[in-house]
């Protein structure tokens, strides 16, 4: 099954919105295989946005994601990049569709509650960026009959 990497930004960890953040995540089926808090700090978040160092929001958002520790996750299922964008929402807080955890959490383009990766390969890069191997469990669920029909997973 796919993986792919969440953090719970700041703007989640301080407005206390992370409990309903997961109880979305597990409500939807998708397995949770990794979740710490760390503090990120200059050099890691220049790595995980080095496709915008160089615009002028830059500062600011690598202050906004040092604000406070951040919660870091792997999550886990079928298709689960996509289908975990879809449940984020637009980058835009304001412009995310209700339903979206950005159009139901945040009202930010930037302080804009979480992260989720863009693609099956950045969700590789990044879970390698946040997580030491033996920190992903990649455990199956014992029902996991009644998350997926057959061969569906
Ligand atoms: N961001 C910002 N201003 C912008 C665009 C993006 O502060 O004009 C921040 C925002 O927190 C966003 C992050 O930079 O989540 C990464 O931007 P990206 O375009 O990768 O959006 P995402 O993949 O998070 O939707
Ligand atoms: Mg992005």
């Amino acid at each position: 099954m796919e993986q792919t990497l969440v953090l719970l930004k700041p703007s989640c960890i301080e407005r206390c919105l992370v409990g309903q953040v997961i109880t979305r995540i597990q409500q939807r089926g998708i397995i949770i295989c990794g979740l710490k808090m760390m503090q990120l700090d200059e050099k890691i978040l220049r790595e995980h946005y080095a496709h915008l160092v160089d615009k002028p929001f830059f500062p600011g958002l690598a202050a906004s994601m040092m604000a406070s520790p951040v919660i870091a996750m792997v999550l886990k299922g079928v298709d689960v990049v996509e289908v975990f964008r879809k449940m984020t929402g637009v980058t835009n807080g304001r412009k995310a569709e209700p339903g979206t955890l950005r159009g139901d959490f945040c009202m930010s383009g930037q302080a804009n509650i979480i992260h989720a990766s863009d693609s099956v390969e950045n969700a590789k890069i990044e879970i390698n960026r946040f997580f030491r191997p033996e920190e992903v469990f990649d455990y199956t669920p014992a029902n996991i009959a009644f998350y997926y029909g057959d061969g569906e997973n």
